[in-house]
C-alpha cells in the first residue's frame, strides 16, 4: 500500500496539506511514515469512533474524525480521512461488525475528510451537500479539494445522493439527520446528527477550540459568513448533546459548540469595528489575539489570515 506521504506528492498538494493545518513547510512532510488508524471506540449504541490524531504531529496524523454507524442495511462512514486507509477501514468495521460499509457521507470535499473513499468498494453511496459534490467533480482542481480523486473511472466515486438544506437517511433509532446551513469552511459543510445518540459530526465547521482553517481561497469557503453559519445551526438543531468536531481526539459537547460559535461571532465583530475605524488589519488581528479567550489554542497565522479575508470580504 502506498504511503500518503507518496499520494501527495504525486498530485503535489505537499504544500496544501502543510497550509491546511496552519504550519509551516518543515521536516515534517519529509520524515514520517504514514501513520496507523486509531484504534475503533464505541461511542454510542451502535456509533463509534474512528479519533482524529493531533494534526499538529504529523506522525500520528491520519485526517479527520470518522464517524462509524451500524445500521441494519450496512455500516455508514461520516468521512474518509486522508487518501490510504480504505483497507484500514474495512478492518476496523469488521471488528464491531460482520456488517460492510454500504455508505459514505462526506462533510465536505477536502482530503483528509474524502481521502479514502476511492479505495472502498465500488458498491458505496457516497452523500454529501450538492455544492460539495460540485467542488469534488470540479475538471480543474484546486488544491487540497481532493478532486483529482474523483476523475475518470473513479468518477463512480463521486455522491451519488446529494442535497440543498436538509436530508434525513434511514428512520427510527437509525435516523441521520443532514444540515446545510450556509457557506463556512467551504460552499458545501454538512453537519451531521445521529439522532438516538444525540451526537453531531460538525466537519471543519468546528475543527477544535482553536480559530479554524477556512477555505475561502479554493473551496467557496468564507470567513465573512463562517459565524452566521454557525449561529444558524446552533438555532437550527436541537436534541444534541455531544460533538464529533473534525479534528479534536475527544468527543466536546454542547456546549463547547455554543462557546465556539460565540467565539466566532466575537472575531466578526472586532473585525468589522477595525474596519469601521480604519485600524490596518495586523492591528486588528493582533488585538483580537490579546484578548483573553478561555478554553482555546490559537493559531496566529489563522486569526491574521481570516481577518485579512473579511476585510477582503471574503
Ligand atoms: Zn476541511
Amino acid at each position: 500500500m502506498q504511503s500518503w506521504k507518496a499520494g501527495f506528492r504525486r498530485r503535489g498538494s505537499v504544500s496544501a496539506a502543510i497550509m491546511l493545518v496552519g504550519l509551516s513547510l518543515t521536516a515534517a512532510a519529509s520524515q514520517q511514515e504514514r501513520a496507523a488508524m486509531p484504534p475503533i471506540e464505541e461511542i454510542a449504541e451502535n456509533l463509534y469512533l474512528l479519533a482524529a490524531s493531533d494534526s499538529a504531529d504529523r506522525a500520528s496524523w491520519t485526517g479527520g474524525n470518522t464517524a462509524v454507524f451500524v445500521t441494519e442495511a450496512g455500516v455508514v462512514l461520516v468521512d474518509t480521512k486522508l487518501p490510504g486507509y480504505g483497507q484500514d477501514f474495512i478492518g476496523r468495521v469488521r471488528e464491531v461488525t460482520d456488517k460492510p460499509i454500504t455508505m459514505v457521507i462526506n462533510t465536505h470535499t477536502h482530503f483528509d475528510h474524502s481521502g479514502s473513499n476511492n479505495e472502498l468498494p465500488d458498491t458505496i453511496t457516497v452523500v454529501a451537500h450538492e455544492n460539495t459534490r460540485a467542488n469534488m467533480a470540479r475538471a480543474e482542481c484546486n488544491p487540497v479539494t481532493n478532486c483529482e480523486a474523483f476523475q475518470g473511472e473513479n468518477a463512480k466515486y463521486l455522491p451519488r445522493r446529494t442535497y440543498t438544506e436538509r436530508m434525513s437517511l434511514f428512520s427510527g433509532p437509525e435516523q441521520i439527520d443532514l444540515y446545510h446551513f450556509g457557506p463556512g469552511h467551504t460552499s458545501g459543510d454538512t453537519f451531521v446528527v445521529f439522532r438516538a445518540a444525540r451526537m453531531m459530526h460538525t466537519g471543519d465547521m468546528f475543527q477544535t477550540m482553536n480559530m479554524p482553517f477556512i477555505d475561502f481561497a479554493n473551496s467557496g469557503g468564507s470567513a465573512s459568513e463562517f459565524a452566521r453559519t454557525l449561529s444558524k445551526a446552533v438555532a437550527g438543531v436541537s436534541g444534541v448533546d455531544a460533538i464529533i468536531a473534525g479534528h479534536s481526539n475527544t468527543l466536546l459537547s454542547w456546549e463547547d459548540f455554543t462557546t465556539f460559535t460565540g467565539f466566532m461571532n466575537g472575531f466578526l465583530d472586532a473585525a468589522r469595528e477595525g474596519m469601521e475605524a480604519g485600524t490596518a488589519v495586523d492591528a486588528a488581528a493582533d488585538a483580537f489575539l490579546a484578548r483573553d479567550h478561555p478554553g482555546f489554542t490559537i493559531d496566529p497565522q489563522r486569526v491574521h489570515a481570516n481577518m485579512q479575508a473579511i476585510y477582503d470580504g471574503q
